[in-house]
């Protein structure tokens, strides 16, 4: 509402994004291989290769839980020499997730590769972040703005946490642009992916929520648009194989 208040159905929309990470947050990351036959990799590489990130740059990443983007991107940064023991000091993740399960199989993957500092974890929503205006460098958000309740009010708070000269990058699930393509894939989303999430994760319902998010999210053009309208400059996206995912780049200048 104007007011800020949540609807009922508002309300459960956040508590059913909330049980399916719960959900599946443990199989999470086996879910991802087998979903997308491990092309989420190639996705979340593409992202990183168009934020091209530096030393010393401070990413938030949004909706981060498993820390998947927080971890390509300390890599990338790492000073020439350092090892697992005396990590790089120079770049710093904050990966904020509404959801302390996610955050927790982040963390300890974390601890499994030996990345003790250089990322803090933080619980908060995407669309109220819990950091100061004008502190990051860099924003990412990877499959998360599709669930969250107001996308406007999410580009809002991206945009107002960056720094001046700060870039938004958003890798989402997108719409098929290619003809034979939609078919395919429309067929895989609605019949073989709940399948596999009963298979896998002894969860089909969350499977099908996936399903019916992606086809909700707004397509390209339409996405550029309101990242428009909230203050972004230089908007630009990329399909990635076939417009299944895209990314979104814009700028706060
Ligand atoms: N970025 C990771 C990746 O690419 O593997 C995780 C993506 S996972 C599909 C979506 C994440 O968004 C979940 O961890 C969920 O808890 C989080 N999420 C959902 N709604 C959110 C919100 N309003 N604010 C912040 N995080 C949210």
């Amino acid at each position: 509402t104007h007011f800020g208040f949540r609807t009922v159905a508002e309300d459960e929309k956040v508590g059913l994004v909330r049980g399916v990470f719960d959900s599946v947050a443990g199989r999470y990351d086996l879910m991802n291989d087998l979903m997308s036959a491990g092309i989420h990799r190639l996705w979340k590489a593409a992202l990183m290769d168009w934020l091209n990130p530096r030393p010393g740059q401070h990413l938030l990443d949004v909706a981060g839980g498993t820390g998947d983007i927080a971890f390509r991107f300390l890599e990338r940064t790492r000073p020439r020499g350092a090892t697992a023991e005396h990590p790089p000091v120079a770049a710093r993740v904050t990966v904020c997730d509404i959801n302390w399960n996610m955050l927790g199989v982040g963390r300890d993957r974390a601890i499994d590769r030996g990345i003790l500092v250089g990322i803090d974890w933080v619980c908060g929503d995407a669309e109220q972040l819990p950091v100061p205006s004008g502190s990051m460098d860099c924003y990412t958000i990877a499959f998360g703005l599709r669930n969250v309740t107001h996308i406007d009010e999410a580009l809002a708070e991206a945009r107002r946490v960056l720094k001046p000269g700060g870039r938004f990058i958003c890798l989402e699930f997108s719409h098929v642009v290619l003809p034979v393509l939609d078919r395919l894939y429309d067929t895989y989303s609605f019949e073989v992916l709940p399948r596999l999430g009963r298979w896998v994760a002894k969860d089909e319902e969350s499977y099908r929520y996936l399903a019916e998010s992606i086809r909700r999210f707004p397509p390209q053009e339409e996405l550029a648009l309101r990242m428009r309208a909230v203050g972004f400059d230089q908007v630009k996206y990329r399909n990635l194989s076939g417009g299944i995912a895209a990314m979104h780049s814009g700028w706060r200048l």
